[in-house]
């Protein structure tokens, strides 16, 4: 058991609501994504204890290894991490979101690991990169829309929104306000593809501000994370 967990998630949430009721919206719209990156499974099944539905992960490998263990926890897994196009299998068979297409290849290869012709489709966000450095992850924002057509084209993708990681040399409410903007672009391409994943454990109270709808936060509730091993 982990003394901490209960007061640090009831914390969390206590102050998502606060930015929320600062900002004028109803904290019932934004959801709370537990990322449980390099925690053990155990981390994960005291979270689902305390009511926790929605939790994120960035590795492959981590987030099958994860959700076979708890294959009946009512969990949604949010696979938050770099894609690669040759494990798109592997994470469409266990993500119920990816927030992290950022090219056509991984979009299309996600597309073609469907399992069958009237699956579900896969909910996904656009990541966008909110810098200026092209290695990092995400499209960059001139290329936003014709990407956006090209995953509404994806039969078996649904696209539900954007999602960044604010950069480190800049003011995150700067960031996020930024990211507001490609959000209307997107949602000129697709009108539904609303919602918005931006904020972390230091900045969730700006992407609130700035109208996240899923909130990606580790080690504010979890603790600090582990050294990989
Ligand atoms: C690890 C991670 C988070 C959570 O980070 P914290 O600072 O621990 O809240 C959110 N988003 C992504 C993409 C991550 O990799």
């Amino acid at each position: 058991m982990t003394p901490d967990l209960p007061d640090r998630l009831a914390d969390v949430d206590g102050r998502i609501a606060d930015a929320a009721r600062r900002a004028g919206r109803d904290p019932r719209d934004i959801t709370r994504i537990v990322v449980t990156k390099f925690h053990p499974t155990s981390l994960v099944e005291e979270l689902v204890r305390l009511g926790v539905r929605d939790v994120g992960e960035n590795r492959q490998q981590e987030l099958s290894a994860k959700r076979a263990e708890l294959p009946d926890a009512g969990l949604r897994w949010h696979f938050i991490g770099q894609a690669q196009a040759n494990k798109a299998r592997a994470v469409r068979a266990a993500a119920s979101a990816v927030h992290s297409v950022d090219r056509e290849r991984i979009a299309d290869a996600l597309d073609a690991a469907a399992p069958d012709d009237d699956t579900d489709p896969l909910d996904v966000f656009l990541q966008v990169n909110l810098t200026d450095d092209a290695g990092r992850g995400g499209v960059a924002p001139a290329d936003l829309e014709r990407l956006a057509e090209h995953v509404t084209g994806c039969r078996s993708l649904k696209v539900r929104g954007v999602m960044a990681v604010a950069p480190l040399d800049e003011n995150p409410a700067d960031a996020f306000e930024r990211l507001a903007g490609y959000s209307r672009r997107v949602r000129s391409v697709v009108p539904d593809a609303t919602w918005i994943s931006a904020g972390m454990t230091a900045d969730f109270a700006e992407a609130i501000a700035a109208g996240a709808t899923h909130l990606r936060i580790g080690s504010a509730i979890t603790g600090p994370r582990p050294p990989r091993g």
